[in-house]
């Protein structure tokens, strides 16, 4: 049986950036990453985006280049699927029963998509995206489609729309609630997000649920609405969030319900067990404290940094500020913060020019900032965010004054003499 020092699970941002940050660090043990993906861990955002485009090929999305993971002595075991952790012997399985043993577990499995549960949703044409394969799949059978309906008006179901219809696709995008990015963004995000996916010729249809997918001779032909509607397509794209992949964690014993908890150094209930990244559900200063799981490079990166320190014996609590991003068509969408527990929005510009900010504050406190095309206000958010510095309405909705200016000014020192 194989033994390592330290044994992460997952080899996407999360469990790399735990990898590198023992490496950076000189953790002196081994460190050996098992995923059940064949490539050496690359970069997830562009799959919805210039993978899918074809503009950036594969090779471009590798975290680091080939050599690296050799020359800092990291062993990486592609095709290995955990599914049997044992926290006693501190040992997991693979699907092929092979052991790997453990000084330390870190748990990095991101999330798988959640399935439709509607019938249909076997054949061929439907489509998750989640990894390189996924979207391989995907690109190779573009050629033979005219129509795609993308369900789930979500960040990767929006981006993938708007890859699609600059490739000259007709696509239709559904979206059960009353407006896209609901559970994300303010209405002003929603409808300007909206109107431009109709302005670039994507048919939006929110409001609207799936009754099944429809198919002839196991190849997808359609998505038959609620309302007895048939909306052709020869590819559907299902983009309804991910369920944590956290199984064999939690079979073990590990405490969580929504993915596995952890504290502010990444640990588990399970000794000498860690999760980081999307699975890992953790209380965020920046959520009121509250418990929650992040699903972004900033969260993944960050929280692998922070099990690494606490594996070397160096424990620095979690306490970074969240940040996410989004390109569609020409725009991108730069997050900062957390809306959550937001009792109004503050819109700073106007959405016609296509560069403009939506505050989300509690009180007089920004709790987070949508900046669209706006990087200034995404960089200068972040000082009222992290020092809950109070602000005014007024000025805060005029995007003349920037945001540096809402702070107070440093006093100045006294005079010499
Ligand atoms: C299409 C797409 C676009 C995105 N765009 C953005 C964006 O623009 N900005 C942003 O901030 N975030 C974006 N995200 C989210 C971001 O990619 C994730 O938050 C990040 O990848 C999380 O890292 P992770 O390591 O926790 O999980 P992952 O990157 O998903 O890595 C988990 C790895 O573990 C493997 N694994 C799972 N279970 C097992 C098991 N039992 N045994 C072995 N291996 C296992 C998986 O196959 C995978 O390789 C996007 C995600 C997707 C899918």
């Amino acid at each position: 049986m194989r033994r390592s020092d330290v044994l992460i699970v997952g080899g996407g941002h999360a469990g790399a950036q735990t990898a590198i940050a023992l490496s950076n660090a000189k953790f002196s043990g081994s460190v050996t990453i098992l995923t059940d993906e064949p490539e050496l861990p690359y970069e997830r955002p562009p799959l919805s985006k210039d993978y899918l485009a074809g503009t950036k090929p594969f090779d471009r999305l590798l975290l680091r280049a080939p050599a690296f993971w050799q020359e800092r002595g990291i062993t990486i075991a592609g095709g290995q699927r955990v599914t049997q952790v044992d926290p006693l012997n501190k040992r997991v399985s693979t699907a092929d029963r092979t052991q790997f043993e453990y000084g330390t577990l870190v748990w990095a499995t991101g999330g798988a998509p959640r399935r439709l549960t509607c019938s249909g949703t076997e054949l061929m044409g439907v489509h998750y995206v989640r990894n390189r394969a996924d979207v391989d799949r995907m690109i190779a059978e573009l050629p033979e489609v005219r129509h795609v309906v993308v369900i789930g008006g979500g960040y990767i179901g929006l981006e993938a729309a708007s890859v699609l219809i600059k490739l000259g696709k007709h696509v239709t995008l559904l979206e059960m609630l009353p407006r896209i990015l609901a559970r994300v963004a303010g209405e002003d995000i929603s409808r300007f997000f909206e109107a431009e996916h109709r302005a670039h010729g994507v048919v939006v249809r929110t409001n609207t649920a799936v009754s099944c997918i429809e198919g002839e001779n196991g190849r997808v032909t359609g998505v038959r609405l609620a309302d007895g509607e048939h909306v052709p397509a020869q590819m559907v794209i299902v983009g309804i969030g991910i369920a944590p992949a956290v199984e064999p964690l939690r079979n073990a014993g590990a405490v969580g319900s929504n993915g596995v908890d952890v504290d502010s150094h990444c640990r588990t209930s399970l000794r000498d067990v860690y999760a980081v990244g999307d699975c890992a559900a953790h209380e965020n200063a920046f959520a009121g404290g509250a418990r929650v799981r992040l699903e972004s490079v900033q969260n993944a990166n960050e929280q692998g940094a922070t099990a690494a320190k606490a594996i070397c014996g160096q424990p620095s609590p979690y306490h970074a500020l969240p940040w996410f991003w989004s390109d569609q068509y020409d725009l991108k969408l730069q997050t900062i913060g957390l809306s959550i527990g937001h009792d109004s929005t503050v819109l700073r510009g106007d959405p016609a020019t296509r560069s403009f900010s939506v505050a989300y504050l509690s009180g007089d406190r920004l709790l987070a900032l949508d900046s669209i095309n706006n990087a200034r206000d995404y960089v200068q958010g972040r000082k009222l965010i992290v020092e809950k510095i109070p602000v005014d309405r007024a000025k805060l909705s005029d995007p003349a004054i920037a945001l540096k200016d809402l702070a107070p000014a440093k006093p100045s020192s006294p005079a010499p003499g």
